[in-house]
């Protein structure tokens, strides 16, 4: 249980409560109220982090307290067919962390993102982001960068960078995941499954892959546990 996790579920809360019309205080004492009901009964047990999520949870909520946000969804989950034939379908599924109007009536989605460091030069080159622009059928993403550094202020901790998304753009990356989907599909039906070696230097399985294939199985049961299947449906758990 890291610290994204529990600032995604303050800000759950945080957004629901606005939506809920209550009042901003009253909204900050019961978000730092969850989180240390959320160390006492262990789910997060690091205080050091609980605090730290606390305190920057309260510069988060007093920095963007005028932001203009109308938050329209929380947590919201979506599952769209984005090609269907005879033989195939294939399903994009996910869950959007916030939904806003703008001050100027504008919607888009909205996803957190917790870190060390501020991403600077955000890419609009990101399969998730293209994914929420094309299920919620707007041409805007925002980025909701959080920061966590212990020198800086509020102003260069907290960005949001505006992604912007043309039709021709997301027509492009549904062509590409309608080509990958069908190619997995493919791979599955024949039991073959290619290693890509684009991202191996930072895969947490690369002992496998740079085993021989007679001592993978070895290497697995000897340096991996196997844990429970990632539920995107319940991420916090
Ligand atoms: S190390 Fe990871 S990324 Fe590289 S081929 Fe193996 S599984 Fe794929």
């Amino acid at each position: 249980m890291d610290r994204g996790s529990l600032f995604h579920e303050m800000l759950e809360l945080h957004y629901n409560s606005i939506i809920e019309g209550k009042p901003s205080n009253e909204i900050i004492l019961a978000v730092t109220e969850s989180a240390r009901e959320k160390y006492r009964n262990d789910e997060y047990p690091d205080f050091e982090m609980v605090e730290s999520c606390v305190a920057n949870y309260q510069a988060y909520a007093i920095h963007y307290a005028s932001d203009g946000w109308t938050p329209i969804a929380v947590e919201t989950p979506f599952s769209k067919v984005i090609f269907e034939d005879d033989k195939n379908k294939i399903v994009i599924e996910g869950i959007i962390d916030l939904i806003v109007r703008n001050m100027n009536g504008q919607v888009y989605p909205v996803d957190h993102k917790t870190s060390e460091k501020r991403d600077y030069y955000p890419t609009i080159l990101v399969n998730q982001f293209f994914a929420y622009v094309w299920a919620t059928e707007t041409n805007v993403f925002v980025k909701n960068d959080i920061g966590f550094q212990k020198t800086l202020g509020p102003a260069e901790r907290f960005a949001r960078p505006m992604l912007n998304y043309t039709p021709e753009l997301i027509a492009e990356w549904r062509e590409d995941v309608i080509y990958d989907g069908l190619n997995l599909i493919n791979f599955i039906e024949k039991g073959i499954f290619p290693r890509r070696k684009s991202s191996c230097f930072r895969c947490r399985y690369r002992q496998i892959c740079e085993s021989t294939p007679d001592a993978r199985e070895w290497k697995i049961k000897s340096k991996y546990v196997i844990g429970q299947p990632y539920d995107i449906y319940n991420r916090s758990k």
